[in-house]
């Protein structure tokens, strides 16, 4: 039993060192970020049937029509985030399974994420619990409205598409702040979004594909 579990654990250790040479290739050059990628067991996160695949650089079905970001994604818009600077608080919209907010963990000490999903959310729950990282704030909310509770944010990591950015993200923006959101509905890119004393910068980076941000709870 002790072997068989052990083989497993050799298994995922070499997939997902494979998987890190590959988004070191594919562009990824923030050594932390790699870092944490590395450091989650994406294949727990994932349905049973899918964990053979959790290493591969795709997006993989959550149920509810969600998908699993692709690792590619994830470090590339973390990456992004931190360019010549720390996250610190953060809130991710969008927690899906729990496994981004995971990896946002390993890089910062305050982390929110917010689900629209109720399933969903009590999964994220359970799969941070499993990893024991007992950091990420789930709240069972609708990210359209940030979470004025907790806010300001250093740090806004949209993991749906929006039609137009939402006003009540750039409001819970620091001065300083920066925020990365999918945008469109059917041509999409990400868009950055930076807070300064003279007012919002946006910078429209790499296209993408992502589910849409929908509106209210379910
Ligand atoms: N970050 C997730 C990816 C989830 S896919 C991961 O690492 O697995 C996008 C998620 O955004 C879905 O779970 C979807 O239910 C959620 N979502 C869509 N619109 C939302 C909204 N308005 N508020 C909160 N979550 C939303």
């Amino acid at each position: 039993m002790t072997r068989v579990v052990s083989g497993v654990g050799m298994t995922s250790q070499r997939t997902r060192k494979r998987m890190i040479d590959r988004l070191r290739e594919e562009g990824i050059r923030d050594e932390r970020v790699l870092a944490a990628i590395a450091a989650v067991p994406r294949h727990l996160f994932v349905e049973e049937a899918l964990a053979s695949r959790a290493y591969e650089d795709s997006a993989l079905p959550l149920g509810f029509s969600q998908t699993i970001s692709q690792p590619f994604i994830v470090a590339r818009m973390i990456e992004v985030l931190r360019e010549g600077r720390e996250l610190g608080k953060t809130l991710e919209i969008g927690a899906g399974c729990g496994y981004q907010a995971a990896v946002l963990a390993q890089l910062t000490s305050e982390v929110y994420a917010v689900e629209r999903i109720e399933p969903l959310l009590a999964k994220a729950k359970l799969n941070l619990r499993a990893i024991q990282q007992f950091k990420v704030r789930l709240k069972y909310a609708d990210g359209n409205l940030g979470l004025p509770e907790a806010a300001p944010f250093d740090t806004i990591i949209v993991a749906a598409a929006a039609s137009s950015v939402p006003k009540a993200l750039l409001q819970q923006l620091t001065l300083g702040g920066k925020m990365l959101l999918p945008l469109g509905t059917g041509d999409q890119f990400l868009l950055l979004v930076e807070r300064r004393a003279e007012g919002y910068v946006e910078t429209r980076l790499d296209s993408v594909r992502f589910v849409p941000l929908l509106s209210g709870l379910e």
